[in-house]
């Protein structure tokens, strides 16, 4: 927190992001970050991560909708999904809008949970109380590498890589992933702002061409992540998935009944179409 009611947020070195802090709600330090949640009149309730914003009350549907249907109405058949990070719960919630049998998510930070659960209700909703939930407090790298059970779509809502988030973007980690995925199964991740941060999705891509058939991005336009689009990694042994029809999207999206307000099928096929720049990071 800088200045006189002010969050300042330096995303990168050169350029930063301040959002009008009306209230702190909570401020302190769990053993593994520190959490911030305040009240801004545009976002609504905020929280920040070691001085990173997370999630925002006003804007979260648009990272999270598009985070939980793109894979998972492509693929088609979804029963298990493993979560890694996502803490607030936001992602969890718009996952088990499908008829999925088991969402597990992996958190290293009880803290994060704990606190969704108690200021931002409106983003979790009833989502850890859902019998298909399974909440594993662990390391995610570490769970990669040793769970014996297997998932339909893996989603990773990390943190930058810094901190704890940063063995969320290691070769290893991705390989870990590959490891529990169900035959054709689908990665995404967080791959921070293109335009800023443009070696996040750099290395990661140059991992996924390492390990899966089809290496891709897709964009998500997220106000709070400020300087343009935000790339979310894709990465599939199945080439298929990325190339559904409207048609196709149309049909399940209408058969799971979604109330979205970003997502719809037009959105999906068209989040693959990538600005140039952002295709030039990938190789
Ligand atoms: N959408 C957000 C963003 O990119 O700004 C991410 C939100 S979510 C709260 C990120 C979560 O990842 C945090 O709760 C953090 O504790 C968790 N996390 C970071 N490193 C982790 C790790 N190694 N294993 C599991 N969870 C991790």
């Amino acid at each position: 927190m800088t200045g006189s009611g002010w969050f300042e947020e330096a995303i990168h070195a050169h350029a930063t992001q301040k959002l009008e802090v009306t209230e702190v709600l909570y401020r302190s330090q769990t053993p593994h970050q520190k959490v911030v949640i305040f009240e801004n009149p545009t976002f609504g309730r905020v929280m920040t991560l070691d001085d990173v914003v997370q999630v925002t009350e006003g804007d979260e549907f648009i990272y999270h909708e598009m985070m939980a249907h793109v894979p998972i109405l492509a693929h088609g058949a979804v029963s298990d999904v493993l979560i890694v990070g996502g803490g607030d719960g936001g992602l969890l919630e718009e996952v088990l809008k499908h008829p999925v049998e088991h969402a597990t998510m992996v958190e290293i930070d009880h803290g994060v949970v704990d606190l969704a659960r108690r200021y931002l209700p409106s983003i979790c909703k009833g989502a850890f109380e859902d019998p298909r939930t399974e909440l594993v407090i662990t390391d995610g790298a570490q769970f990669v590498a040793e769970t014996d059970s297997r998932y339909d779509v893996i989603l990773i809502d990390s943190t930058d890589p810094i901190g704890p988030g940063e063995a969320l973007f290691r070769h290893g980690f991705y390989a870990g992933c590959k490891r529990c995925l169900k035959p054709g199964g689908i990665l995404v991740t967080q791959n921070g702002v293109a335009f800023v941060q443009g070696e996040e999705l750099t290395a990661s891509w140059r991992h996924f061409n390492a390990l899966f058939t089809d290496p891709a991005a897709y964009a998500v336009a997220v106000p709070t992540y400020i300087w343009g689009f935000m790339a979310l990694g894709w990465a599939s042994d199945e080439t298929e998935h990325r190339r559904r029809t409207l048609e196709t999207i149309t049909g399940r999206y209408a058969a799971v009944g979604l109330d979205t307000r970003y997502y719809n099928p037009e959105i999906h096929l068209g989040a693959f179409a990538l600005p140039t720049y952002m295709k030039e990071l990938m190789r």
